[in-house]
């Protein structure tokens, strides 16, 4: 079996941020230490399973949060043939050492949230450190010897305008590192934000999608190209693990709502870390890789749908009836020509409408 991903979920947070409807809660000094034995054990029983990985992502929650501990849990990983290894760190909360032990146990890429580098739209998402501490954090793990790191940015913050999100463009360029996600915030259910979303100053819809493709323009100046959706990266820095999703290649998650596609087949763990630690079975979530599917995940890529991938994964073409489709769709969304099929900028601001449009036949 070829090595594949590794997602491990980290369900706690010291505070939980108001527009955020990830799984994850505060947690005291012993459910973290069973925490990290039940993930090594897990991991374990893939790897007896004779299930090898070449990528590791540890996210949350707030995986930094766990301390040294997750130095104990990354060992776990040591002899895997890891082409990239990322942990997710809070950056109002590392303790001293932590990316030195770290990298010492072979991780080697840090992501970070600075969501804004504008202090004031910082707090309105409940974020506690400043833009200053977060430069502060981004030296540190590199003196630690990370030469990999990827902050994260959040697009129609409340207040935010084109000036606000150039500072934060500004601050991701000055400050060296190698990849951003920034992605647009989005009102969930069950938040303090949505309870909010009246009094909030969101941006109208012609200004979130101006923010978005200010974004793609600027990041592209700073030297981070474009290549998903969310995703933007300087040269040979594009994030190894989260293209397995794209590419619809196979993955085990591990936590509670951590998903997995293993063998054709996906599953899931509950939004429940008592009923992980139970070591309860994960539920089924059906077949995976269908070329629908593939198609789907692919088209969030710059790349695109290509004609080369689908003849490797499928032995066959992209379907004509894509083709067809794909013609009623004004040229500034979409692009069709004998490489493949593949959304603009623009086109990403209405992927779902146009991906099921072009899939219809599928
Ligand atoms: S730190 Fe991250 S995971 Fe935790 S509540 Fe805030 S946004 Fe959600």
């Amino acid at each position: 079996m070829e090595p594949i991903g590794l997602y491990v979920h980290f369900p706690f947070c010291a505070a939980k941020c108001p527009y955020c409807d990830f799984y994850s809660a505060p947690a005291d000094a012993s459910e973290m230490d069973a925490y990290s034995d039940a993930v090594i054990n897990a991991v374990r029983a893939w790897q007896t399973k004779g299930v090898r990985f070449d990528t590791a992502y540890f996210g949350g929650g707030t995986p930094s949060l766990l301390g040294r501990r997750l130095a104990r849990i990354a060992q776990v990983l040591n002899g895997e043939p890891l082409r990239e290894f990322t942990v997710e760190c809070n950056p109002s909360r590392v303790e001293d050492g932590l990316f030195e032990a770290l990298r010492a146990s072979g991780v080697d890429r840090i992501s970070m949230g600075l969501q804004s580098a504008v202090d004031e739209e910082r707090r309105a998402l409940g974020r506690t450190a400043d833009a200053e501490t977060v430069l502060r954090r981004i030296r540190q793990a590199r003196s630690a010897g990370f030469e990999s790191i990827s902050l994260d940015l959040m697009l129609a913050i409340p207040g935010q305008t084109a000036e606000s999100l150039r500072t934060s463009i500004d601050f991701c360029r000055d400050a060296g590192v190698q990849h951003v996600s920034a992605y647009l915030l989005k009102i969930e259910e069950n938040t303090p934000f949505y309870k909010m979303r009246d009094t909030l100053r969101l941006p109208d819809e012609d200004t979130v999608c101006a923010l978005y493709l200010q974004a793609v323009r600027e990041l592209a100046a700073a030297g981070f190209a474009q290549y998903e959706i969310s995703n933007f990266a300087k040269d040979g820095f594009a994030g190894r693990h989260n293209l397995k999703y794209w590419n619809a290649e196979e993955y085990v998650g591990i936590g509670p709502a951590a998903h997995s596609f293993v063998g054709g087949k996906r599953f899931f763990n509950p939004r429940d870390t008592a009923a992980f630690l139970r070591r309860n079975a994960p539920l089924p979530d059906g077949d995976g890789g269908s070329f629908e599917e593939y198609a789907m995940l692919r088209l969030r890529l710059c790349e695109g749908l290509t004609q080369a991938g689908t003849r490797k994964r499928f032995g066959h073409a992209i379907p004509q009836s894509l083709y067809d489709r794909a013609e009623h769709i004004p040229q500034a969304y979409l692009r069709a020509d004998a490489d493949g099929i593949r959304l603009t900028a623009e086109g990403f601001l209405l992927s779902n409408s146009i991906t099921a449009e072009i899939l219809a036949d599928v």
